[in-house]
């Protein structure tokens, strides 16, 4: 409560805000998940590792647009390719000259065949599913527990340990019927996806996963994992779809680089466009080449518009090198340490998981290896934990089951800052 209240008088301006905002916004917010007790922070603006709110704090920010924003805020690269293009019109209705450049250098980078762009990574998902159908002519989808796909119907499903289900929708309005075709396994446990698979095995049309989960914490996939499903597919003729919505721009050719594998259909978005909407539905050829008129639907206004084209193109050519993931790496390594180091300091029951850029903490005596288990971590600590962050300035991550994000323009007195301020943190959790 003392934190709360810290809170609350650092906030006022947000508050008032708040206010009027729930007058005209559900929640005051346009994104369920930006909401938290008792009210959100409104942001003004921000400049590389920073943000401001409205009452003139200042944050080191590792949330970065949900890990959409490695680049670092108002990247003076960005800004000044992203200027000039908009000289030339943000939309031009048919397909920029351009794009054809960003989908080879994308082919090369990330080994697939065939690129698509849509503008958010729930497109992407979306028609990945309606693309693994026509291909397959089968419909049943077998998804992840605790995995994330966007905001439409048919991956909005999860389990609910409190609901004695193997699966329910994550949101008023799913129909029963889309529960019919979206089959929940759980994560690092090859043998709940090969009981569904052999079950219905005529029905699967696809696997999908994200490759390093980051909707539940940052839960990597345990060794042999991924090859038992790719081994699965191969007997039973599904197809494989990475969501690499998150993970994509996290290492420098993604999870499917990273892991060495080939997955039928990748999903990219997020940081991959340097904090622009773009997204990407990439695969091999004759999967990809059913995208068509009286073939598979694949549509959008927005779809690669020039400004969304260059962005990515900048970012991927210029910001997120071979160089800057390896800068990330080691700022990221730096916070994994300090918090390793904080949980021996004061002998509190914290672990810690990273992958590349990203890393997350659990109170909890173990890592948790599946959503169940990041149920069962101490999740009001980390909100104390949290709140205490943000009071001492310091966006550590969105959620208990997000995770933090370092960006090319942090730096290493910003990572210092962050791992003093996480003693102090961590401190107050365990009391
Ligand atoms: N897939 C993953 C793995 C995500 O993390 C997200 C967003 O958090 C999405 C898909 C949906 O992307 P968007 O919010 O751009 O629709």
């Amino acid at each position: 409560t003392d934190i709360l209240s810290e809170y609350v008088s650092k906030t006022q301006k947000s508050k008032i805000i708040f206010e009027e905002a729930i007058k005209y916004l559900p929640l005051g917010v346009s994104s369920n998940y930006r909401f938290f007790d008792p009210y959100p922070i409104y942001l003004v603006k921000g400049n590389g590792g920073r943000v401001w709110d409205v009452d003139g704090n200042e944050y080191i920010d590792f949330i970065l647009g949900f890990g959409a924003l490695e680049v670092g805020h108002a990247n003076p690269k960005i800004i000044n390719e992203v200027t000039k293009a908009l000289q030339d019109s943000s939309i031009l209705g048919f397909e920029y000259y351009k794009t054809v450049e960003l989908a080879k250098i994308i082919s090369k980078r990330y080994n697939v065949d065939m690129v698509r762009f849509s503008s958010t990574g729930t497109e992407a998902t979306m028609h990945a599913i309606r693309i693994a159908r026509a291909y397959t002519k089968r419909k049943k989808i077998i998804k992840f527990e605790g995995h994330y796909h966007g905001s439409h119907d048919q991956l909005l499903i999860n389990i609910n340990p409190m609901v004695q289900k193997d699966r329910v929708p994550s949101s008023l309005g799913i129909p029963e019927e889309t529960l019919s075709n979206t089959l929940v396994a759980e994560w690092n446990n090859l043998e709940s996806v090969e009981k569904l698979v052999k079950s219905q095995s005529n029905d699967i049309c696809c696997v999908i996963m994200e490759p390093v989960a980051m909707n539940m914490g940052l839960i990597p996939p345990e060794k042999d994992f991924l090859k038992g499903i790719f081994d699965l597919s191969k007997e039973y003729n599904f197809l494989v779809i990475f969501d690499e919505v998150k993970t994509g721009g996290k290492m420098y050719s993604g999870a499917l680089g990273y892991y060495n594998v080939k997955p039928d259909i990748i999903l990219m978005a997020k940081s991959i466009a340097g904090g622009f909407p773009l997204s990407v539905i990439a695969g091999k050829r004759e999967i990809m080449e059913l995208i068509g008129p009286n073939k598979v639907a694949h549509g959008g206004t927005f779809n690669a518009n020039p400004i969304s084209v260059i962005a990515s193109y900048v970012t991927l050519t210029q910001i997120l090198t071979e160089n800057a993931f390896y800068y990330m790496e080691t700022l990221s390594d730096r916070l994994e340490r300090g918090y390793r180091d904080i949980a021996d300091d004061l002998d509190v029951d914290l672990k810690v998981t990273r992958w590349g850029p990203s890393g997350m903490i659990y109170f909890s005596k173990e890592v948790p290896r599946n959503y169940k288990e990041l149920l069962k971590t101490d999740i009001p600590r980390w909100f104390t934990y949290f709140y205490s962050m943000l009071n001492s300035g310091i966006l550590p991550m969105a959620g208990f089951n997000e995770q933090w994000t370092v960006s090319v323009m942090h730096t290493k007195e910003e990572i210092q800052k962050h791992i003093e301020k996480a003693y102090d943190a961590v401190k107050k959790a365990k009391e």
